[in-house]
């Protein structure tokens, strides 16, 4: 497979769109596994995902925003020619950011935070490495929106949703205008109760 091809033998039409998980839901807030299964699942996948990230009019997808926690994403993106590249990268690694030019701030969104935006400073050239479908190796380059969404989709795999990245009253901001709970508020990962435990409060006392 060339650099950012979708691969001959890859149907793109053939999968089936997911709802696009939103901001809150855990498992958009975890690091992904990494993938050792090279299975027909995993092929099925890709194209659940092409068909949820064209859906959804966007640009870039990672597999946990369909509910799937496996580093994968796929991409249909122009770069800073407006050139459109698109393809799929499974257990991307970010390898170069930032070596040859200065970041760039722009604005950014995201499909689980919808209709919002707000300025990100990116590295303006990014490439990742990864492999395809079949186990073999891809390299990634991009230049302008797919520098950014390169880094932003390796981002989600990690658990990182761009709005993590901001300020936090604008992050707070953000997701109020979206009518999204912000992500300590459900229960599962709240910072004050951490912060108990490791110093052994919640022992002492019960
Ligand atoms: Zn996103």
């Amino acid at each position: 497979m060339a650099d950012g091809d979708l691969g001959e033998f890859m149907d793109v039409s053939a999968g089936t769109a997911r709802p696009v998980i939103r901001y809150g839901a855990a498992v958009l807030h975890r690091p992904c596994a990494w993938v050792d299964s090279f299975d027909t699942g995993l092929e099925a996948l890709v194209e659940d995902m092409f068909a949820s990230m064209y859906a959804a009019d966007g640009v870039g997808l990672a597999a946990n925003q369909i509910g799937t926690s496996l580093r994968v994403f796929v991409y249909d993106c122009p770069d800073a020619s407006g050139e459109s590249r698109a393809g799929h990268v499974i257990n991307p690694v970010l390898t170069t950011i930032g070596a040859v030019a200065p970041p760039m701030i722009g604005p950014e969104a995201c499909l689980s935070v919808p209709g919002q935006q707000a300025e990100v400073s990116r590295a303006a050239v990014a490439t990742v490495t990864g492999t395809d479908v079949c186990g073999r190796p891809v390299t990634v380059t991009g230049t302008g929106l797919l520098a950014r969404c390169l880094q932003h989709e390796t981002d989600h795999l990690g658990g990182i949703v761009y709005v993590d990245l901001l300020p936090a009253g604008e992050r707070a901001a953000i997701l109020a205008a979206a009518g999204l709970p912000g992500r300590h508020r459900r229960g599962g990962l709240d910072r004050s109760r951490l912060g108990r435990q490791a110093v052994g409060e919640d022992r002492l006392f019960p």
